[in-house]
């Protein structure tokens, strides 16, 4: 029905990988020069994370352990979480990446960052990195929605420029990136999940990780919320959404997550107050429905006119 991260991985490493999640003490440029993103919460994007006063080390030390005694797991990527992690002095970032590297059974580095925080510099030390340890270095991209609109509106601080400038940029270092998405931010319609499909699969894209829209109770979003400022589309329309947006992706781009998954003490509004696994449920009986595959509709790129009309 769609491609799994899980089986991305396995089919990169041969057995299950996981993600270790890692909180440097790092912040973001969008927080520093004003609100940050209207749906973040004081946490960054990071629920999961350990406490950033802790070495690389000693987090990844304590969460292998836990992962490898409950999953008998054997590889691990060391995921940099929270908030911006290309937002560090150069030097500084390549320290933790080396501490990380370190660690045993790390294969692989995983960084998430925005848009407008990648540059050639940083993306050539890291490709020193991989080339001279061996270790697997891939980038979270935040974008949300490629509507410029809402992007403004939510004060994400970039553009669709500066996204497909940095998608662009990191392309010939062969950085496997995964952008992360949210398929109902308030002012986004269908159109808008569609037309990110497309978008995303015209670009050298290995990855999506899909949020459904969450409010975190320390979010300006949440002002709005309770003010009635801002409407949420229903939970069959956004399962419309996905359906039709897991339609037109490209088949070989993996999926990592379809909802979001936060603590409920966390958030005002989360999943339509269900679980995520019984909205999984709900989506895959209507991709079943629908007769729908990922990519079943990706029609759309090399030439397509020119393929309609057999030429
Ligand atoms: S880019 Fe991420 S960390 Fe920065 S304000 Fe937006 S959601 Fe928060």
């Amino acid at each position: 029905m769609y491609y799994s991260y899980s089986e991305y991985l396995k089919e990169k490493y041969g057995q299950k990988v996981y993600k270790l999640p890692v909180n440097l003490p790092v912040s973001c440029p969008n927080r520093k020069e004003g609100a940050g993103c209207s749906f973040c919460a004081d946490e960054g994007t990071g629920f999961e994370a350990a406490d950033s006063m802790e070495t690389v080390n000693g987090q990844l030390k304590s969460s292998r352990e836990k992962v490898e005694k409950r999953y008998h797991a054997k590889r691990f990527i060391a995921y940099f979480q929270n908030y911006t992690n290309t937002f560090l002095p150069l030097e500084q970032l390549m320290a933790y990446m080396r501490e990380a590297g370190n660690v045993d059974n790390i294969v692989e580095i995983c960084l998430s960052t925005r848009p407008d925080c990648i540059r050639r510099d940083y993306l050539e030390a890291m490709a020193d990195f991989r080339e001279k340890t061996g270790i697997q270095v891939s980038l979270e991209l935040g974008l949300q929605t490629v509507n410029y609109h809402t992007l403004r509106a939510v004060n994400r601080g970039h553009g669709l420029a500066e996204f497909l400038d940095a998608v662009l940029t990191i392309a010939p270092y062969h950085f496997p990136v995964c952008v992360h998405m949210i398929l109902n931010l308030p002012g986004d319609t269908m159109e808008d999940a569609k037309e990110a499909a497309k978008i995303l699969s015209a670009l050298p894209v290995s990855m999506v990780k899909l949020h459904s829209l969450y409010i975190p109770k320390k979010s300006v979003l949440y002002q709005e919320y309770r003010n009635g400022r801002i409407s949420i589309c229903a939970k069959e329309e956004y399962l419309e959404r996905l359906a039709e947006f897991i339609a037109l992706l490209r088949p070989d781009i993996a999926v990592e997550r379809l909802f979001a998954r936060i603590p409920e003490k966390d958030s005002a509004f989360c999943n339509w107050g269900h679980s995520w696994w019984k909205l999984m449920d709900e989506w895959k009986a209507l991709m079943e429905e629908k007769q729908y595959v990922q990519g079943i509709h990706c029609d759309y790129l090399n030439g397509a006119a020119l393929n309609r009309w057999g030429l």
